[in-house]
C-alpha cells in the first residue's frame, strides 16, 4: 500500500510536534460527537411532533439515555427546549471544527516550512561533490515541486486523519442508535461498493487505451510536422490525412466509452444506495411504526457519513500520487547516502608563510581518471601564483581543493603546517576570496551585491571597495546608482561590468588569500585594462592564486604554475621558463600573437 508507505514516512517529521495530531484527533472526535448529538436530537423532536411516547421506541443505549433525560419535561417545553439543544450542539460543532482547521492549518505550515528549510539546509551542507553530479534540472524539481507536493501530502494525511475520526464517531452512532441496521447496511453497502470497484476498475482499463490512442495520435501529429516536406513531395496528402483520421477517431471513441462508463458511477450509486434505504425503510416500518423517527435520524445521519467515506478515497488516492514526491523529498533529506565535509575546529588567523600541496591527487569518482594527479607545490604567502595550461590540465580543479570544496582523494594540503582539513572550515573561508569566471549577480541591488562579500559592510566602504574596483563610474551612471536592482531580474551588465562588480565584492571582504579565475573570452581592451589596473593595485602584499589566461597577468606573477593532464609540468617564473622551449613556451608564443597586451 503507496499511502501507508507515505504516511510512515512523514512521520518523523510529524514528531516535531508531538502534541499536533493526538489534539487533532481530539478535537475531531469531540466536533464529530456534537454533530452526531445534534441529529440524534431529531429524534425526539420527530417524536414529539408525532405525539409518541418517547418510552415505547426501540432500546438502543443512545436512545434510552436521551429519554430519560427528557422524561418529565412536558411535550411543549420539549418543542422549543429540543431545536435550542440542536442548535447549541451546531455551535459547538462549528466552533470545535474551527479551532481544528486552525490548528491544523498552523500544524500543517510549520512542518511545510520546516521541511522546506531543511530541503535548502541540506542543499547548503551536502558535499558540492555531490551537487556536481546531480542533474540540476531534477534537483531543481525536488527543491521547487517536490517539496510544494509533499507539503500539499501532510495536508491531505490530516484531513484524512480527521475525516477517519468523522467516520469512525458516526459508525459508532449509527450501531448505537441501531446496531443490526447499521450491520445489515454496512454489508449491503459493502456489496455495492464492490458492484462499483468493478465497474471503475473496468474504467481505469479503458482509460489506459485512451492514453495509449493519445499517444499514438501524438506521433502522427508530430510526424506530420516534421516530416511535411517528404509527404508533400511524395503526394501523400491524402494518406497522411487518413491514417491521421483513424488515429483521431480512436481517441474518440475511446474517450467516448470512458466517458459513458464514468458516467454510470453516479447514477448507479444513487440508484442502489436509494433501493437499498427505501426498502430497509419500508420494511422497518412495515415491522414496527414507531420506529419512523429513529430510522429518519438514522438516514439523516447515514446521509452526512456518507460524502465523508468518499472523500477518504479522494484522500487516498491523492496520497498515492503525493508518494512518489515524499519518496523524492526525502530521497534528498537523507544524510547516510551523501557525503558531507567536516570542517576542522582550528580557527585560521592569517596565512604566515605558505600553503603546501604535498602528493596530491584528486578524481571526481571512482570511474574517473585522475583530474590532479601526485601535485607537490609550495604556494608563497603575499605573493602571485598563476596556474597556466590548456583546457582540462586541472587548474579550477586545484583551485577548488584550495578553497576545500573537496578534499584530495590522496595527499595533503597544508596550510603553514596544519593540515587544511584541521581548519575551520568557515574561518578558512572567511579570509578568501573568489573571483571566478562564473560570476553570479543576485537579483538585488549593486549595494546589496557588493555587500554580499562582507554582509556589515557600511554604505562608505560598498563606495570605496567599487572605486578600487573601477566600478564607482559605471554605477553612478545607473537610474538609481548603488540602489540599482541588478539579476535576471533587474538591469543586465555587461560581462566587464560583472566582473568589476565580482572585484568590488572580493575588495570589500578584505581577504588575505585571493583566487581569481580569469574569463577565457576576451573582454573589451577599455574593461580589460580597468579590471587588470584594479587587480594591480588590490595584489599587492596578498596571497593570490590565479588561473590565468591574460599575458599581463603571467607576465605580473612571482611563480608561474605549468599544468597539463593533473600534473605539474613546469614551474618557475617568467624569465625562466620561457627560454626552455617547453609547453609554456609554446603557450606563450600563441597568446602573444593573439592577445593583445
Ligand atoms: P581546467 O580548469 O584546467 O580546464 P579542470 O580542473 O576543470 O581543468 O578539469 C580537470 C579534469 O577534471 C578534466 O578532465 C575534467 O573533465 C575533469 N572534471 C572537472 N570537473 C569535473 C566534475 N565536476 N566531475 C567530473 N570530472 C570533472
Amino acid at each position: 500500500m503507496k499511502q501507508t508507505a507515505a504516511i510512515k514516512h512523514l512521520l518523523p517529521l510529524v514528531k516535531l510536534y508531538p502534541w499536533a495530531i493526538p489534539t487533532i484527533v481530539f478535537l475531531g472526535v469531540l466536533s464529530s460527537v456534537f454533530e452526531g448529538l445534534g441529529i440524534s436530537l431529531f429524534i425526539p423532536v420527530l417524536q414529539t411532533l408525532l405525539q409518541e411516547t418517547p418510552q415505547s421506541t426501540n432500546q438502543s443505549p443512545l436512545l434510552q439515555g436521551l429519554f430519560q433525560l427528557l422524561q418529565g419535561i412536558p411535550a411543549q417545553e420539549r418543542l422549543w427546549m429540543l431545536p435550542a439543544g440542536i442548535f447549541g450542539c451546531i455551535l459547538i460543532k462549528n466552533g470545535l471544527s474551527y479551532t481544528n482547521t486552525v490548528i491544523s492549518a498552523w500544524f500543517n505550515s510549520r512542518i511545510s516550512h520546516r521541511l522546506r528549510s531543511q530541503v535548502f539546509e541540506q542543499l547548503l551542507s551536502v558535499s558540492y561533490s555531490y551537487l556536481e553530479v546531480q542533474d540540476s534540472g531534477r534537483l531543481m524539481n525536488t527543491l521547487a515541486s517536490e517539496t510544494w507536493r509533499t507539503s500539499q501530502a501532510i495536508s491531505v494525511m490530516i484531513s484524512l486523519i480527521t475525516t477517519l475520526c468523522t467516520t469512525i464517531v458516526y459508525t459508532l452512532l449509527l450501531l448505537l442508535i441501531s446496531w443490526p441496521l447499521t450491520l445489515l447496511i454496512g454489508v449491503v453497502m459493502g456489496i455495492i461498493s464492490l458492484i462499483i470497484q468493478f465497474v471503475t476498475r473496468r474504467i481505469k482499463s479503458i482509460g489506459q487505451q485512451a492514453v495509449q490512442a493519445n499517444a499514438d495520435l501524438g506521433v502522427r501529429m508530430y510526424e506530420g510536422l516534421i516530416g511535411m516536406r517528404t509527404i508533400r513531395s511524395f503526394g501523400r496528402e491524402g494518406y497522411e490525412q487518413q491514417q491521421f483520421d483513424r488515429a483521431s477517431q480512436k481517441v474518440r471513441k475511446t474517450l467516448l466509452k470512458v466517458d459513458m462508463l464514468s458516467g454510470t458511477v453516479q447514477p448507479l450509486y444513487e440508484i442502489l444506495s436509494a433501493l437499498l434505504v427505501l426498502s430497509i425503510l419500508v420494511l422497518a416500518v412495515l415491522h414496527d411504526r414507531s420506529s419512523l423517527p429513529t430510522l429518519l435520524t438514522f438516514l439523516f445521519m447515514l446521509y452526512r457519513l456518507q460524502p465523508q467515506m468518499q472523500q477518504i478515497d479522494g484522500y487516498r488516492a491523492s496520497l498515492q500520487s503525493l508518494s512518489s514526491s515524499i519518496d523524492d523529498v526525502l530521497m534528498f533529506l537523507d544524510r547516510s547516502n551523501k557525503p558531507y565535509l567536516q570542517s576542522g575546529t582550528v580557527p585560521f588567523q592569517k596565512l604566515q608563510e605558505r600553503i603546501v600541496l604535498d602528493g596530491v591527487s584528486f578524481r571526481y569518482s571512482a570511474q574517473d581518471q585522475p583530474a590532479l594527479n601526485g601535485i607537490s607545490l609550495t604556494i608563497p604567502a603575499g605573493k602571485t601564483t598563476a596556474l597556466v595550461g590548456p583546457s582540462g590540465a586541472g587548474k579550477s580543479t586545484l583551485i577548488n581543493l584550495i578553497c576545500r570544496f573537496h578534499d584530495p582523494t590522496t595527499g595533503q594540503i597544508w596550510v603553514d603546517d596544519q593540515p587544511l582539513q584541521d581548519l575551520d572550515l568557515s574561518t578558512w573561508r572567511e579570509r578568501m576570496a573568489i573571483v571566478s569566471q562564473d560570476i553570479h549577480v543576485f537579483n538585488a541591488t549593486i549595494a546589496e551585491n557588493i555587500a554580499y562579500g562582507r554582509l556589515d559592510a557600511t554604505p562608505a566602504e560598498i563606495i570605496a571597495a567599487a572605486k578600487q574596483a573601477n566600478a564607482h563610474e559605471f554605477i553612478s551612471q545607473l537610474p538609481a546608482g548603488y540602489d540599482t536592482p541588478v539579476g535576471d531580474r533587474g538591469i543586465r551588465l555587461s560581462g566587464g561590468q560583472r566582473q568589476r562588480l565580482a572585484l568590488a565584492r572580493a575588495i570589500v571582504r578584505n581577504p588575505h588569500i585571493l583566487i581569481l579565475d580569469e574569463a577565457t573570452n576576451a573582454l573589451d581592451s577599455i574593461s580589460e585594462y580597468l579590471i587588470q589596473e584594479a587587480l594591480e593595485l588590490f595584489s599587492q602584499d596578498r596571497t593570490v592564486i590565479v588561473v590565468a589566461h591574460r599575458f599581463s597577468t603571467i607576465e605580473h606573477a612571482d611563480q608561474i604554475v605549468v599544468l597539463e593532464g593533473g600534473t605539474i609540468v613546469e614551474q618557475g617564473t617568467l624569465d625562466r621558463l620561457l627560454p626552455r622551449g617547453g609547453l609554456f613556451t609554446k603557450m606563450y608564443q600563441l597568446q602573444n600573437r593573439t592577445l593583445k597586451r
